[in-house]
Protein backbone atom coordinates (compact mmCIF):
# COMPACT_ATOMS: atom_id res chain seq x y z
CA UNK A 1 0.00 0.00 0.00
CA UNK A 2 1.58 3.53 -0.49
CA UNK A 3 0.18 7.11 -0.06
CA UNK A 4 -2.66 7.72 -2.83
CA UNK A 5 -3.35 11.21 -2.04
CA UNK A 6 -0.82 13.90 -0.26
CA UNK A 7 -1.70 17.69 0.31
CA UNK A 8 -0.53 20.05 -2.29
CA UNK A 9 2.47 21.52 -1.26
CA UNK A 10 6.29 22.40 -2.91
CA UNK A 11 9.08 19.47 -3.30
CA UNK A 12 10.65 18.96 -0.24
CA UNK A 13 14.04 21.17 -0.43
CA UNK A 14 15.72 19.84 2.16
CA UNK A 15 16.19 16.11 3.79
CA UNK A 16 17.45 14.42 7.27
CA UNK A 17 17.52 11.33 8.94
CA UNK A 18 16.39 9.65 12.25
CA UNK A 19 15.61 6.12 13.16
CA UNK A 20 11.93 6.81 14.60
CA UNK A 21 10.28 10.02 14.02
CA UNK A 22 7.75 10.88 15.95
CA UNK A 23 4.74 13.34 15.43
CA UNK A 24 3.78 15.15 18.35
CA UNK A 25 4.89 16.13 22.17
CA UNK A 26 2.15 15.54 24.50
CA UNK A 27 2.13 13.00 27.10
CA UNK A 28 1.71 10.45 24.36
CA UNK A 29 4.60 11.50 21.51
CA UNK A 30 7.25 12.46 24.26
CA UNK A 31 6.76 8.98 26.35
CA UNK A 32 7.64 6.96 22.82
CA UNK A 33 11.02 9.37 22.33
CA UNK A 34 12.00 8.36 25.85
CA UNK A 35 11.38 5.49 25.72
CA UNK A 36 12.82 4.15 22.62
CA UNK A 37 15.82 5.79 23.70
CA UNK A 38 16.44 3.09 26.17
CA UNK A 39 16.66 0.77 23.12
CA UNK A 40 19.42 2.91 21.81
CA UNK A 41 16.86 4.26 18.43
CA UNK A 42 17.04 7.80 18.06
CA UNK A 43 13.91 10.08 17.88
CA UNK A 44 13.06 13.14 16.32
CA UNK A 45 10.14 14.69 17.71
CA UNK A 46 8.34 16.78 15.70
CA UNK A 47 5.97 19.17 16.67
CA UNK A 48 3.30 22.17 15.13
CA UNK A 49 4.14 24.61 17.68
CA UNK A 50 6.10 24.77 20.84
CA UNK A 51 6.41 21.65 22.71
CA UNK A 52 3.68 21.87 25.64
CA UNK A 53 1.31 23.30 22.93
CA UNK A 54 -1.35 20.05 22.63
CA UNK A 55 -4.27 19.12 24.98
CA UNK A 56 -1.71 17.52 27.37
CA UNK A 57 -0.46 20.77 28.79
CA UNK A 58 -4.05 21.86 29.07
CA UNK A 59 -5.96 18.28 31.05
CA UNK A 60 -7.01 19.30 34.79
CA UNK A 61 -8.77 16.78 36.33
CA UNK A 62 -6.15 14.06 36.60
CA UNK A 63 -5.27 10.40 35.42
CA UNK A 64 -7.16 7.58 36.21
CA UNK A 65 -5.26 4.33 37.64
CA UNK A 66 -5.93 1.62 39.96
CA UNK A 67 -3.71 2.85 42.84
CA UNK A 68 -5.94 3.34 45.83
CA UNK A 69 -6.53 1.18 48.76
CA UNK A 70 -9.06 -1.63 47.82
CA UNK A 71 -8.86 -0.51 43.89
CA UNK A 72 -8.35 -3.04 41.63
CA UNK A 73 -7.39 -3.23 38.05
CA UNK A 74 -10.92 -5.46 37.55
CA UNK A 75 -12.66 -2.50 38.92
CA UNK A 76 -11.50 0.05 36.50
CA UNK A 77 -12.04 -2.17 33.47
CA UNK A 78 -15.41 -2.56 34.60
CA UNK A 79 -16.11 0.79 35.14
CA UNK A 80 -14.25 1.28 31.80
CA UNK A 81 -16.34 -1.09 29.44
CA UNK A 82 -19.76 0.37 31.03
CA UNK A 83 -19.07 3.94 29.60
CA UNK A 84 -17.56 2.32 26.38
CA UNK A 85 -21.35 0.58 25.45
CA UNK A 86 -20.42 -2.26 24.57
CA UNK A 87 -17.77 -0.87 22.44
CA UNK A 88 -14.74 -1.79 24.08
CA UNK A 89 -11.92 -4.34 23.44
CA UNK A 90 -11.74 -5.82 26.05
CA UNK A 91 -7.92 -6.80 26.01
CA UNK A 92 -7.17 -2.49 24.96
CA UNK A 93 -8.80 -2.08 28.17
CA UNK A 94 -7.08 -5.14 30.33
CA UNK A 95 -3.47 -3.99 28.69
CA UNK A 96 -4.52 -0.21 29.77
CA UNK A 97 -5.72 -0.92 33.47
CA UNK A 98 -3.44 -3.62 34.17
CA UNK A 99 -0.11 -1.64 32.95
CA UNK A 100 -1.48 1.56 34.10
CA UNK A 101 -0.57 1.73 37.81
CA UNK A 102 3.09 1.01 37.32
CA UNK A 103 2.84 3.36 34.05
CA UNK A 104 1.80 5.90 36.40
CA UNK A 105 4.85 5.19 38.95
CA UNK A 106 6.85 5.43 35.97
CA UNK A 107 6.22 8.97 34.96
CA UNK A 108 6.42 9.77 38.57
CA UNK A 109 9.88 8.57 38.10
CA UNK A 110 10.58 10.79 35.29
CA UNK A 111 10.16 13.65 37.84
CA UNK A 112 5.79 14.22 37.77
CA UNK A 113 4.52 15.37 41.04
CA UNK A 114 1.34 14.41 41.89
CA UNK A 115 -0.85 15.62 44.72
CA UNK A 116 0.44 14.00 48.25
CA UNK A 117 -1.67 13.36 51.81
CA UNK A 118 0.06 14.13 55.09
CA UNK A 119 1.82 10.57 54.95
CA UNK A 120 2.86 10.84 51.62
CA UNK A 121 0.14 8.92 49.49
CA UNK A 122 -0.94 9.88 45.94
CA UNK A 123 -4.25 11.79 46.83
CA UNK A 124 -7.15 10.42 44.65
CA UNK A 125 -10.57 12.22 43.93
CA UNK A 126 -13.50 10.53 41.66
CA UNK A 127 -14.65 10.95 38.65
CA UNK A 128 -17.88 10.43 36.41
CA UNK A 129 -18.78 7.13 35.77
CA UNK A 130 -15.80 6.04 38.27
CA UNK A 131 -16.85 4.17 41.18
CA UNK A 132 -13.74 4.43 43.52
CA UNK A 133 -11.43 7.72 44.07
CA UNK A 134 -8.62 6.73 41.45
CA UNK A 135 -7.52 9.40 39.95
CA UNK A 136 -4.59 11.14 40.61
CA UNK A 137 -3.77 14.66 40.41
CA UNK A 138 -1.27 17.42 40.26
CA UNK A 139 -1.62 20.88 41.13
CA UNK A 140 -4.71 20.45 42.39
CA UNK A 141 -6.15 20.95 38.59
CA UNK A 142 -3.06 21.42 36.74
CA UNK A 143 -2.44 17.80 35.85
CA UNK A 144 -1.23 18.29 32.34
CA UNK A 145 0.48 21.18 32.89
CA UNK A 146 2.93 19.10 35.52
CA UNK A 147 3.04 16.21 33.27
CA UNK A 148 3.56 18.20 30.34
CA UNK A 149 6.86 20.16 32.19
CA UNK A 150 7.79 16.66 33.73
CA UNK A 151 7.92 14.76 29.90
CA UNK A 152 9.46 17.76 28.23
CA UNK A 153 12.20 18.52 30.68
CA UNK A 154 13.29 14.84 30.65
CA UNK A 155 13.84 15.10 26.49
CA UNK A 156 15.00 18.71 26.58
CA UNK A 157 17.85 16.65 28.53
CA UNK A 158 18.60 13.55 26.38
CA UNK A 159 20.73 14.39 23.58
CA UNK A 160 19.45 11.23 21.50
CA UNK A 161 16.16 12.99 21.27
CA UNK A 162 16.03 15.86 18.28
CA UNK A 163 13.61 18.30 18.35
CA UNK A 164 11.62 20.42 15.74
CA UNK A 165 9.34 22.56 16.44
CA UNK A 166 6.78 25.43 14.33
CA UNK A 167 7.23 21.90 12.01
CA UNK A 168 3.42 21.32 10.67
CA UNK A 169 3.76 17.13 9.62
CA UNK A 170 2.13 17.31 6.01
CA UNK A 171 2.45 13.55 4.71
CA UNK A 172 4.00 9.75 5.16
CA UNK A 173 6.51 8.72 2.65
CA UNK A 174 6.91 4.99 2.05
CA UNK A 175 9.10 2.87 0.76
CA UNK A 176 8.24 0.96 -2.47
CA UNK A 177 6.86 -1.95 -0.43
CA UNK A 178 4.62 0.40 1.28
CA UNK A 179 6.20 0.25 4.48
CA UNK A 180 6.57 3.90 6.22
CA UNK A 181 9.80 5.31 5.32
CA UNK A 182 9.21 8.97 6.44
CA UNK A 183 7.48 12.36 6.21
CA UNK A 184 7.27 15.71 4.98
CA UNK A 185 6.90 18.51 6.86
CA UNK A 186 7.04 22.40 6.63
CA UNK A 187 8.97 24.47 8.90
CA UNK A 188 7.74 27.61 10.03
CA UNK A 189 11.07 29.33 10.86
CA UNK A 190 13.97 30.50 9.41
CA UNK A 191 17.18 28.72 9.30
CA UNK A 192 18.90 25.74 7.86
CA UNK A 193 15.39 23.84 7.68
CA UNK A 194 13.02 26.52 6.44
CA UNK A 195 9.60 25.57 4.28
CA UNK A 196 9.05 21.69 3.16
CA UNK A 197 11.12 18.74 3.51
CA UNK A 198 11.12 15.42 4.21
CA UNK A 199 12.52 13.31 7.05
CA UNK A 200 13.49 9.83 5.86
CA UNK A 201 12.90 7.27 9.38
CA UNK A 202 12.48 3.66 9.86
CA UNK A 203 9.10 3.82 11.54
CA UNK A 204 7.03 6.81 12.09
CA UNK A 205 4.74 7.41 15.05
CA UNK A 206 1.70 9.77 14.95
CA UNK A 207 0.44 11.07 18.61
CA UNK A 208 -1.02 14.15 16.88
CA UNK A 209 -3.80 14.20 20.00
CA UNK A 210 -7.19 15.57 19.06
CA UNK A 211 -9.78 16.88 16.20
CA UNK A 212 -11.73 19.15 18.62
CA UNK A 213 -11.27 21.76 16.14
CA UNK A 214 -13.76 20.64 14.03
CA UNK A 215 -16.40 22.21 15.81
CA UNK A 216 -16.61 25.44 16.76
CA UNK A 217 -16.43 25.33 20.39
CA UNK A 218 -14.18 23.16 21.79
CA UNK A 219 -11.77 22.34 25.28
CA UNK A 220 -8.99 21.90 22.56
CA UNK A 221 -6.16 23.72 21.97
CA UNK A 222 -5.70 25.43 18.28
CA UNK A 223 -3.38 22.76 16.96
CA UNK A 224 -5.99 20.01 17.24
CA UNK A 225 -6.77 20.00 13.91
CA UNK A 226 -6.91 16.08 13.05
CA UNK A 227 -3.72 16.23 11.00
CA UNK A 228 -2.79 12.96 12.46
CA UNK A 229 -6.08 11.16 11.30
CA UNK A 230 -6.56 12.90 7.73
CA UNK A 231 -2.68 11.86 7.03
CA UNK A 232 -3.38 8.45 8.14
CA UNK A 233 -6.51 8.67 5.78
CA UNK A 234 -4.15 9.78 2.52
CA UNK A 235 -1.93 7.48 3.32
CA UNK A 236 -4.43 4.82 2.96
CA UNK A 237 -5.11 3.92 6.66
CA UNK A 238 -7.94 2.85 8.05
CA UNK A 239 -9.82 4.78 10.74
CA UNK A 240 -12.67 3.82 13.09
CA UNK A 241 -15.37 4.79 15.63
CA UNK A 242 -14.89 8.80 14.51
CA UNK A 243 -18.59 9.10 15.29
CA UNK A 244 -17.80 8.86 18.60
CA UNK A 245 -16.90 12.59 20.09
CA UNK A 246 -16.96 13.21 23.72
CA UNK A 247 -18.65 16.67 24.41
CA UNK A 248 -17.84 18.16 27.39
CA UNK A 249 -21.15 18.55 29.78
CA UNK A 250 -19.08 21.40 31.46
CA UNK A 251 -17.59 24.23 29.43
CA UNK A 252 -17.43 27.82 30.96
CA UNK A 253 -19.72 28.90 28.77
CA UNK A 254 -18.45 33.04 27.60
CA UNK A 255 -21.68 33.98 24.86
CA UNK A 256 -23.48 32.87 22.16
CA UNK A 257 -20.37 33.68 19.81
CA UNK A 258 -17.67 32.45 21.50
CA UNK A 259 -15.24 29.96 19.10
CA UNK A 260 -12.29 28.24 19.16
CA UNK A 261 -10.78 26.95 22.77
CA UNK A 262 -13.28 27.42 25.36
CA UNK A 263 -11.98 26.90 29.41
CA UNK A 264 -12.98 23.75 31.14
CA UNK A 265 -14.45 23.56 34.33
CA UNK A 266 -13.34 19.94 35.02
CA UNK A 267 -15.91 16.81 36.25
CA UNK A 268 -13.66 17.12 38.97
CA UNK A 269 -15.29 20.50 40.23
CA UNK A 270 -18.80 18.07 40.33
CA UNK A 271 -16.56 14.84 41.68
CA UNK A 272 -15.83 16.64 45.00
CA UNK A 273 -19.83 18.12 45.29
CA UNK A 274 -20.74 20.78 42.65
CA UNK A 275 -23.75 20.38 41.45
CA UNK A 276 -26.21 21.37 38.10
CA UNK A 277 -28.84 23.90 38.23
CA UNK A 278 -30.86 25.88 35.75
CA UNK A 279 -31.89 28.92 36.01
CA UNK A 280 -34.88 28.28 38.28
CA UNK A 281 -32.22 26.75 40.59
CA UNK A 282 -33.66 22.60 39.76
CA UNK A 283 -30.95 20.57 40.60
CA UNK A 284 -32.55 18.13 36.89
CA UNK A 285 -29.38 15.69 36.86
CA UNK A 286 -31.27 14.33 39.78
CA UNK A 287 -33.23 10.97 39.00
CA UNK A 288 -31.95 10.55 35.47
CA UNK A 289 -28.87 8.40 36.94
CA UNK A 290 -27.72 6.46 40.11
CA UNK A 291 -24.96 8.61 40.15
CA UNK A 292 -26.93 12.11 39.86
CA UNK A 293 -24.41 15.08 38.34
CA UNK A 294 -21.75 11.97 38.17
CA UNK A 295 -23.12 10.27 35.26
CA UNK A 296 -20.86 9.17 32.15
CA UNK A 297 -20.20 12.35 30.64
CA UNK A 298 -23.08 11.67 27.74
CA UNK A 299 -25.47 11.45 29.71
CA UNK A 300 -24.52 14.67 31.50
CA UNK A 301 -23.91 16.64 28.01
CA UNK A 302 -27.79 15.54 26.49
CA UNK A 303 -29.19 15.94 29.87
CA UNK A 304 -27.88 19.60 29.87
CA UNK A 305 -28.84 19.63 26.47
CA UNK A 306 -32.43 19.01 26.59
CA UNK A 307 -32.71 21.18 29.70
CA UNK A 308 -31.39 23.87 27.57
CA UNK A 309 -33.84 22.72 24.64
CA UNK A 310 -36.72 22.60 27.60
CA UNK A 311 -36.16 25.80 29.31
CA UNK A 312 -35.09 27.80 25.89
CA UNK A 313 -31.71 28.39 27.29
CA UNK A 314 -27.89 28.99 26.19
CA UNK A 315 -26.94 27.43 29.12
CA UNK A 316 -26.97 25.65 32.58
CA UNK A 317 -25.43 26.13 35.78
CA UNK A 318 -23.04 24.90 38.27
CA UNK A 319 -23.30 25.37 41.23
CA UNK A 320 -19.89 25.03 43.98
CA UNK A 321 -20.23 27.94 46.11
CA UNK A 322 -20.79 25.76 49.24
CA UNK A 323 -16.64 24.81 48.61
CA UNK A 324 -16.14 28.05 50.07
CA UNK A 325 -13.01 30.41 48.98
CA UNK A 326 -10.32 28.35 50.59
CA UNK A 327 -11.49 25.30 48.73
CA UNK A 328 -11.90 26.54 45.61
CA UNK A 329 -8.20 28.58 46.12
CA UNK A 330 -6.02 25.18 47.10
CA UNK A 331 -7.93 22.25 44.89
CA UNK A 332 -9.10 24.29 41.72
CA UNK A 333 -7.05 27.43 41.33
CA UNK A 334 -6.71 27.01 37.86
CA UNK A 335 -10.77 26.97 37.06
CA UNK A 336 -11.08 29.90 39.76
CA UNK A 337 -8.49 31.45 37.86
CA UNK A 338 -10.02 31.11 34.72
CA UNK A 339 -13.54 32.44 35.34
CA UNK A 340 -12.46 35.26 37.36
CA UNK A 341 -10.83 36.24 34.13
CA UNK A 342 -13.90 36.18 32.48
CA UNK A 343 -15.60 38.00 35.44
CA UNK A 344 -17.28 35.08 36.76
CA UNK A 345 -16.57 34.17 40.89
CA UNK A 346 -17.39 30.54 41.73
CA UNK A 347 -16.92 31.15 44.89
CA UNK A 348 -20.22 33.59 45.23
CA UNK A 349 -21.93 32.94 42.09
CA UNK A 350 -23.34 30.27 39.95
CA UNK A 351 -20.86 29.03 36.85
CA UNK A 352 -22.50 29.18 33.12
CA UNK A 353 -21.69 26.28 31.39
CA UNK A 354 -22.64 24.32 28.67
CA UNK A 355 -21.37 21.49 26.45
CA UNK A 356 -18.48 21.61 23.94
CA UNK A 357 -16.57 19.27 22.09
CA UNK A 358 -13.97 17.94 24.16
CA UNK A 359 -12.61 14.26 22.97
CA UNK A 360 -11.87 11.64 19.80
CA UNK A 361 -12.75 8.47 21.50
CA UNK A 362 -11.83 7.18 17.94
CA UNK A 363 -8.94 7.68 15.76
CA UNK A 364 -6.77 5.81 13.48
CA UNK A 365 -6.47 2.04 13.70
CA UNK A 366 -4.25 0.03 16.28
CA UNK A 367 -3.26 -2.98 17.43
CA UNK A 368 -2.23 -3.91 20.98
CA UNK A 369 1.26 -2.59 20.03
CA UNK A 370 0.11 0.29 18.69
CA UNK A 371 0.39 -0.61 14.50
CA UNK A 372 -1.55 0.73 12.50
CA UNK A 373 -2.75 -0.49 8.95
CA UNK A 374 0.20 0.74 7.27
CA UNK A 375 3.24 -1.11 7.87
CA UNK A 376 5.97 0.65 9.91
CA UNK A 377 2.94 3.50 11.21
CA UNK A 378 2.07 3.49 14.43
CA UNK A 379 -0.41 5.84 16.39
CA UNK A 380 -0.84 6.42 20.10
CA UNK A 381 -2.76 9.00 22.50
CA UNK A 382 -5.76 10.67 21.24
CA UNK A 383 -5.32 10.58 17.83
CA UNK A 384 -5.48 6.52 18.07
CA UNK A 385 -8.43 4.13 17.97
CA UNK A 386 -7.01 1.39 20.49
CA UNK A 387 -10.75 -0.04 21.48
CA UNK A 388 -9.91 1.61 24.88
CA UNK A 389 -12.67 3.74 24.71
CA UNK A 390 -14.93 2.44 22.88
CA UNK A 391 -18.28 4.26 22.12
CA UNK A 392 -17.43 6.31 25.56
CA UNK A 393 -14.30 7.47 26.68
CA UNK A 394 -14.30 7.22 30.99
CA UNK A 395 -12.60 10.36 32.83
CA UNK A 396 -8.97 10.55 32.81
CA UNK A 397 -8.63 7.16 31.03
CA UNK A 398 -7.06 9.67 28.20
CA UNK A 399 -3.84 10.41 29.56
CA UNK A 400 -3.00 6.96 30.69
CA UNK A 401 -4.15 5.50 27.11
CA UNK A 402 -1.24 8.14 25.93
CA UNK A 403 0.99 6.65 28.18
CA UNK A 404 0.29 2.80 28.06
CA UNK A 405 0.24 2.49 24.55
CA UNK A 406 3.44 4.81 24.34
CA UNK A 407 5.02 2.35 26.13
CA UNK A 408 3.73 -0.73 24.17
CA UNK A 409 5.14 1.07 21.13
CA UNK A 410 8.74 1.71 22.12
CA UNK A 411 8.31 -2.20 23.30
CA UNK A 412 7.42 -3.08 19.73
CA UNK A 413 10.21 -1.03 18.38
CA UNK A 414 12.79 -1.77 20.31
CA UNK A 415 12.04 -5.63 20.03
CA UNK A 416 11.73 -5.31 16.44
CA UNK A 417 14.98 -3.36 16.33
CA UNK A 418 16.30 -6.45 18.39
CA UNK A 419 15.44 -8.73 15.44
CA UNK A 420 16.61 -6.68 13.00
CA UNK A 421 13.36 -6.09 12.16
CA UNK A 422 14.16 -2.05 11.56
CA UNK A 423 16.23 -1.24 8.81
CA UNK A 424 16.56 1.77 7.46
CA UNK A 425 14.10 2.45 4.14
CA UNK A 426 14.65 3.97 0.69
CA UNK A 427 11.93 6.32 0.20
CA UNK A 428 9.93 5.53 -2.63
CA UNK A 429 10.21 9.39 -4.56
CA UNK A 430 8.04 8.43 -7.54
CA UNK A 431 5.56 6.76 -5.72
CA UNK A 432 5.32 10.31 -3.52
CA UNK A 433 5.16 11.92 -6.51
CA UNK A 434 2.34 10.02 -8.03
CA UNK A 435 0.11 10.47 -5.46
CA UNK A 436 -2.84 12.86 -6.18
CA UNK A 437 -2.55 16.05 -4.85
CA UNK A 438 -5.88 17.18 -3.08
CA UNK A 439 -7.08 20.82 -3.85
CA UNK A 440 -6.50 23.11 -0.75
CA UNK A 441 -9.97 25.37 0.55
CA UNK A 442 -9.12 28.53 1.47
CA UNK A 443 -8.32 29.54 4.70
CA UNK A 444 -11.89 31.15 5.55
CA UNK A 445 -12.98 27.61 5.02
CA UNK A 446 -11.69 26.52 8.81
CA UNK A 447 -14.61 28.65 10.17
CA UNK A 448 -17.28 27.59 7.17
CA UNK A 449 -16.31 23.74 8.44
CA UNK A 450 -16.42 25.03 12.04
CA UNK A 451 -19.86 26.25 11.71
CA UNK A 452 -21.41 22.99 9.32
CA UNK A 453 -20.26 20.29 11.73
CA UNK A 454 -21.05 22.35 15.05
CA UNK A 455 -25.40 22.84 13.44
CA UNK A 456 -24.96 19.55 11.90
CA UNK A 457 -23.27 17.01 13.43
CA UNK A 458 -22.34 18.09 17.44
CA UNK A 459 -23.94 16.62 20.54
CA UNK A 460 -27.62 16.20 18.40
CA UNK A 461 -27.30 14.52 15.18
CA UNK A 462 -30.10 13.42 12.43
CA UNK A 463 -30.25 11.77 9.27
CA UNK A 464 -31.34 15.76 7.77
CA UNK A 465 -28.80 17.58 9.95
CA UNK A 466 -26.11 15.52 8.59
CA UNK A 467 -26.94 15.72 5.04
CA UNK A 468 -26.92 19.12 5.18
CA UNK A 469 -23.43 19.41 6.52
CA UNK A 470 -22.27 16.67 4.54
CA UNK A 471 -23.52 19.10 1.38
CA UNK A 472 -21.78 21.78 2.78
CA UNK A 473 -18.17 19.85 3.10
CA UNK A 474 -19.08 18.80 -0.33
CA UNK A 475 -19.54 22.56 -1.90
CA UNK A 476 -16.31 23.53 -0.33
CA UNK A 477 -14.19 20.65 -1.77
CA UNK A 478 -16.63 21.71 -5.01
CA UNK A 479 -14.76 25.47 -4.68
CA UNK A 480 -11.72 24.22 -4.27
CA UNK A 481 -11.34 22.17 -7.50
CA UNK A 482 -13.36 25.30 -9.14
CA UNK A 483 -10.24 27.48 -8.10
CA UNK A 484 -7.89 24.53 -9.00
CA UNK A 485 -9.69 24.77 -12.27
CA UNK A 486 -9.57 28.65 -13.04
CA UNK A 487 -6.33 28.16 -12.08
CA UNK A 488 -6.51 30.28 -9.19
CA UNK A 489 -5.40 27.86 -6.14
CA UNK A 490 -5.38 28.40 -2.60
CA UNK A 491 -1.72 28.83 -1.66
CA UNK A 492 0.03 26.52 0.17
CA UNK A 493 0.35 27.27 3.48
CA UNK A 494 -0.39 26.25 7.28
CA UNK A 495 -3.77 27.88 7.11
CA UNK A 496 -4.91 26.02 4.11
CA UNK A 497 -3.43 22.52 4.87
CA UNK A 498 -4.78 22.67 8.49
CA UNK A 499 -8.37 23.67 6.82
CA UNK A 500 -7.63 20.53 4.35
CA UNK A 501 -7.25 18.84 7.08
CA UNK A 502 -9.69 19.95 9.14
CA UNK A 503 -11.95 19.06 5.63
CA UNK A 504 -10.94 15.59 5.47
CA UNK A 505 -11.76 14.47 8.95
CA UNK A 506 -15.15 16.31 9.05
CA UNK A 507 -15.67 14.64 5.85
CA UNK A 508 -14.84 11.35 7.72
CA UNK A 509 -16.68 11.54 10.61
CA UNK A 510 -20.05 12.97 9.14
CA UNK A 511 -19.74 9.67 6.83
CA UNK A 512 -19.63 7.31 9.68
CA UNK A 513 -22.06 9.00 12.20
CA UNK A 514 -24.92 9.61 9.48
CA UNK A 515 -24.32 5.57 8.88
CA UNK A 516 -24.94 4.71 12.09
CA UNK A 517 -28.47 4.50 12.74
CA UNK A 518 -28.62 4.09 16.78
CA UNK A 519 -28.05 6.06 19.65
CA UNK A 520 -24.89 4.86 21.57
CA UNK A 521 -21.94 5.87 24.27
CA UNK A 522 -21.45 9.97 23.10
CA UNK A 523 -23.31 9.49 19.56
CA UNK A 524 -26.17 10.71 19.81
CA UNK A 525 -29.18 10.52 16.81
CA UNK A 526 -32.47 12.29 17.58
CA UNK A 527 -34.15 10.05 15.01
CA UNK A 528 -32.57 6.94 16.46
CA UNK A 529 -33.05 7.43 19.92
CA UNK A 530 -32.32 4.19 21.16
CA UNK A 531 -29.29 1.76 21.12
CA UNK A 532 -29.62 -1.47 18.71
CA UNK A 533 -27.54 -3.85 19.61
CA UNK A 534 -28.57 -6.38 16.83
CA UNK A 535 -27.31 -4.03 14.26
CA UNK A 536 -24.68 -1.23 15.25
CA UNK A 537 -22.94 -3.54 18.28
CA UNK A 538 -20.02 -2.97 15.84
CA UNK A 539 -17.40 -0.85 14.65
CA UNK A 540 -17.47 1.27 11.48
CA UNK A 541 -14.19 1.44 9.47
CA UNK A 542 -13.76 4.44 7.20
CA UNK A 543 -10.56 4.83 4.39
CA UNK A 544 -10.22 6.85 1.42
CA UNK A 545 -11.49 5.98 -1.71
CA UNK A 546 -8.89 5.96 -4.15
CA UNK A 547 -10.74 6.90 -7.14
CA UNK A 548 -12.12 10.21 -5.60
CA UNK A 549 -10.18 10.69 -2.39
CA UNK A 550 -13.39 10.89 -0.11
CA UNK A 551 -13.70 8.93 2.73
CA UNK A 552 -15.68 5.82 3.10
CA UNK A 553 -17.18 3.98 6.02
CA UNK A 554 -18.31 0.59 6.46
C1 LIG B 1 -9.12 21.08 28.55
C2 LIG B 1 -8.82 19.60 28.56
C3 LIG B 1 -8.87 18.89 29.74
C4 LIG B 1 -8.58 17.53 29.77
N1 LIG B 1 -8.57 16.86 30.97
C5 LIG B 1 -8.17 15.57 30.99
C6 LIG B 1 -7.99 14.88 32.22
O1 LIG B 1 -8.18 15.44 33.29
N2 LIG B 1 -7.60 13.58 32.17
C7 LIG B 1 -7.36 12.92 31.00
O2 LIG B 1 -7.00 11.73 31.03
N3 LIG B 1 -7.52 13.55 29.83
C8 LIG B 1 -7.89 14.86 29.79
N4 LIG B 1 -8.02 15.49 28.60
C9 LIG B 1 -7.67 14.77 27.37
C10 LIG B 1 -6.16 14.63 27.28
O3 LIG B 1 -5.56 15.83 27.73
C11 LIG B 1 -5.73 14.36 25.87
O4 LIG B 1 -6.48 13.33 25.31
C12 LIG B 1 -4.27 13.95 25.85
O5 LIG B 1 -3.48 14.91 26.51
C13 LIG B 1 -3.81 13.78 24.43
O6 LIG B 1 -2.42 13.58 24.45
P1 LIG B 1 -1.69 13.34 23.08
O7 LIG B 1 -0.25 13.19 23.42
O8 LIG B 1 -2.36 12.28 22.32
O9 LIG B 1 -1.95 14.70 22.26
P2 LIG B 1 -1.67 16.23 22.59
O10 LIG B 1 -1.25 16.46 23.97
O11 LIG B 1 -2.85 16.99 22.09
O12 LIG B 1 -0.44 16.55 21.67
C14 LIG B 1 -0.56 16.52 20.27
C15 LIG B 1 0.71 17.05 19.68
O13 LIG B 1 0.74 16.87 18.28
C16 LIG B 1 1.17 18.07 17.65
N5 LIG B 1 0.66 18.08 16.28
C17 LIG B 1 -0.62 18.01 15.86
N6 LIG B 1 -0.66 18.02 14.51
C18 LIG B 1 0.62 18.10 14.08
C19 LIG B 1 1.22 18.17 12.80
N7 LIG B 1 0.52 18.16 11.65
N8 LIG B 1 2.56 18.29 12.72
C20 LIG B 1 3.32 18.33 13.85
N9 LIG B 1 2.80 18.25 15.09
C21 LIG B 1 1.46 18.14 15.20
C22 LIG B 1 0.64 19.14 18.55
O14 LIG B 1 1.28 20.37 18.34
C23 LIG B 1 0.91 18.53 19.91
O15 LIG B 1 2.26 18.69 20.28
C24 LIG B 1 -8.29 16.86 28.56
C25 LIG B 1 -8.27 17.57 27.37
C26 LIG B 1 -8.52 18.92 27.35
C27 LIG B 1 -8.46 19.67 26.05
Amino acid sequence: MSVSHRLTAPAPGWTMTTDVVVVGSGVAGLTVALNIRKAGLRALVVTKAMLDDGSTRWAQGGIAAALGEGDTPEQHLDDTLVAGAGLCDAEAVRALVTEGPDAVRRLIGVGAEFDLDADGEILLTREGGHHRRRIAHAGGDATGAEISRALVSAVRSDPGVELIEHALVLDLLTDAEGHAAGLTLHVMGEGQRDGVGAVRARAVVLATGGMGQVFSATTNPAVSTGDGVALALRAGAEVTDLEFVQFHPTVLWLGPDAEGQQPLVSEAVRGEGAYLVDADGTRFMVGQHELNELAPRDIVAKAITRQMQLKGAEHMYLDGRHFGAEMWETRFPTILASCRAHGIDPVTGLIPVAPAAHYASGGIRTDLRGRTTVPGLYACGEVACTGVHGANRLASNSLLEGLVFAERIAADLAERHRAGDLPERAVDVAGARAAVAVPLPAPEARAEIQRLMSRGAGVLRSARSMAATAAGLADLADQARWHVAEEKPADPRVETWEAANLHLVASALVAAAAQREETRGCHWREDFPERDDAHWRRHLITTLATATGTPVSR
